[in-house]
């Protein structure tokens, strides 16, 4: 990246392009003269693909995904030229943790500084970014900061400090402890390490102490890790476990964030943070003041957006979306909208959506046609499955990624998935399958690409009672576009002009399982249809 200047003329350059889809013609799924927008990149408008990195693409034959292998897999994400129409076109990656761990998954970090040995080098991470930004994409690392693994350098320095009563060691106050007579504070859980004379907090796992952050030293060297790493380029963070910073106290939690967070963008103004704070609106709204949170009520089998996909009212919808940017904008202006159907501690969308009947491709129109940045997790484009069921493993929701063309990621241990559960297909059986749930994704992220005030505009609902086809506006930049879906199987048709005065006269995209008609303000969609219309 070499400056604003540069992305001026990028975008102006861009501006006027346009596409045609030429391996994707015919039939429902038609769609022409697509014009691309430039990019900004400091704009935060975009979608992210989740990688879990040990699964995702293996490139020295070891069975473990590895930085490498996502390097030579940046043109299926996206290669760069966005009149290819040969790539999925997302426009961020977010990686799971890549630092030294002892477990598959790296959650229990015990060094900031180290990539994984089974994930490569600190040269892989500079080439993957360096790779990612030549394609306009934007790198956001995992840190995982309310704990650390046992293993960590730290938590033994801290350990030791305590078996030799020696309170003036740097690390004695690192981690969050109690004496070993003392009883836990209610709702929390420690640790009793009996040479030590403690018991350290550990809510999560006892192997993975909780870092003390009323310890100046402690805020101190988790900033240090985020300017070392936003000095090799990365664009941004996910904040692990965000909520549980000061267990319990979200008002104190939240100033946390505020502050680091503060920090780091005085540093980098640009900086793209999103948090996990699994939880209610009510309850991630108060972060908003520090970070974009991911919004957990439209994810999982229970969230709306599967209820809504799966034949539900769009209306309740678009009327929830609406009511969720005006709550988090009243907090914070630049707040988004973060959606998502599943992620790594969840199970996968297409086995309780299914590909078969349909839903997979609704829910699908439904998130990435929403405002914001959405949120795609490796191999749902693909449909693939994987859940807990009677087993207590995640690994069965990290299952190692379908290519079909001979790559040898491998499962993580431990998984117990039935292979007869999965899916019988891999990208590679999808990507010359015109109507496949692959082509779905990628026809979406066109059209997101092709129509920027989906992600950007300002939002109305558009409501027609007692339809279940429902939509909203976008308006952004003087022009407004209508992004309308109908979740049931049978064609519908709606008036217009009964929920918006804007005269739409144009098709402008199709996705789904059928086509669109408009004859005045006379709109006909067909069953598992989307569809965005705008002015001649
Ligand atoms: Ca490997």
């Amino acid at each position: 990246m070499k400056g604003k200047a540069l992305f001026a003329l990028i975008l102006s350059l861009v501006a006027a392009l346009t596409v045609s889809f030429g391996e994707t013609t015919g039939g429902e799924f038609k769609v022409e003269n697509i014009a691309v927008y430039g990019e900004n990149p400091s704009d935060a408008n975009r979608v992210f693909y989740e990688i879990f990195v040990g699964s995702f693409s293996d490139s020295n034959g070891d069975g473990c995904g590895d930085l490498q292998g996502i390097l030579r897999r940046l043109d299926y994400l996206n290669d760069g030229d966005p009149t290819s129409g040969l790539s999925l076109g997302v426009e961020g990656i977010w990686l799971t943790p890549i630092f030294a761990s002892s477990s598959y998954h790296k959650y229990d970090v015990n060094d900031y500084y180290t990539i994984d040995p089974s994930f490569g080098t600190m040269e892989d991470l500079q080439a993957l970014i360096d790779g990612c930004h030549q394609r306009g994409m934007l790198v956001i690392l995992d840190l995982v900061f309310n704990h650390t693994g046992t293993g960590n350098a730290w938590f033994q320095n801290f350990l030791n400090a305590h078996v030799l009563h020696n309170t003036m060691n740097l690390y004695y106050d690192f981690y969050t402890w109690i004496p070993a007579q003392e009883q836990a504070p209610a709702g929390r859980t420690f640790h009793l390490v009996e040479n030590a004379g403690l018991q350290y907090e550990c809510n999560f796992s006892t192997g993975m102490p909780e870092l003390n952050y009323d310890n100046p030293l402690v805020r101190e060297k988790m900033l240090e890790v985020a300017q070392f790493y936003l000095n090799m380029g990365v664009d941004g963070f996910r904040f692990d476990a965000a909520k549980y910073i000061y267990y319990g106290d979200h008002a104190k939690t939240v100033s946390f964030w505020e502050w680091y967070i503060g920090e780091l963008k005085a540093i980098k103004p640009e900086l793209y943070t999103v948090a996990e704070v699994w939880d209610s609106d009510g309850i991630t709204d108060k972060y908003e003041t520090a970070t974009n949170c991911f919004n957990f009520t439209a994810s999982q089998n229970d969230g709306i957006l599967a209820s809504t996909a799966k034949g539900g009212n769009v209306n309740k919808l678009t009327a929830y979306v609406e009511s969720y940017l005006n709550s988090i904008h009243a907090i914070n202006p630049e707040a988004m909208n973060l959606m998502f159907l599943s992620n790594h501690d969840m199970d996968r969308a297409a086995g309780y959506l299914t590909v078969a009947s349909g839903n997979a491709y609704t829910a699908a129109s439904l998130y990435l046609l929403s405002p914001g940045s959405p949120y795609l997790y490796y191999g749902e484009e693909i449909g693939m499955r994987g859940s807990n069921g009677a087993a207590t493993t995640d690994a069965n929701r990290r299952l190692a990624m379908l290519w079909g063309d001979g790559d040898t990621v491998k499962d993580p241990t431990g998984t117990t998935y039935s292979p007869k559960k999965q899916t019988p297909y891999t990208l590679q059986d999808l990507l010359g399958q015109e109507n496949s749930l692959y082509n779905h994704y990628k026809r979406l992220l066109m059209i997101r690409k092709a129509n920027p005030e989906i992600a950007r505009g300002e939002y109305h609902a558009l409501t027609f009672p007692k339809t279940k086809v429902g939509g909203f506006t976008a308006t952004w930049q003087g022009e407004t576009v209508a992004v309308l879906h109908n979740t049931t199987k049978n064609p519908k048709t709606v008036d217009l002009q009964t929920a918006t005065d804007i005269p739409f006269d144009l098709i402008a995209a199709v996705a789904g399982l059928g086509n669109a008609a408009l004859e005045g303000t006379l709109l006909t969609l067909d069953g598992q249809t989307s569809v965005v219309l705008r002015c001649k």
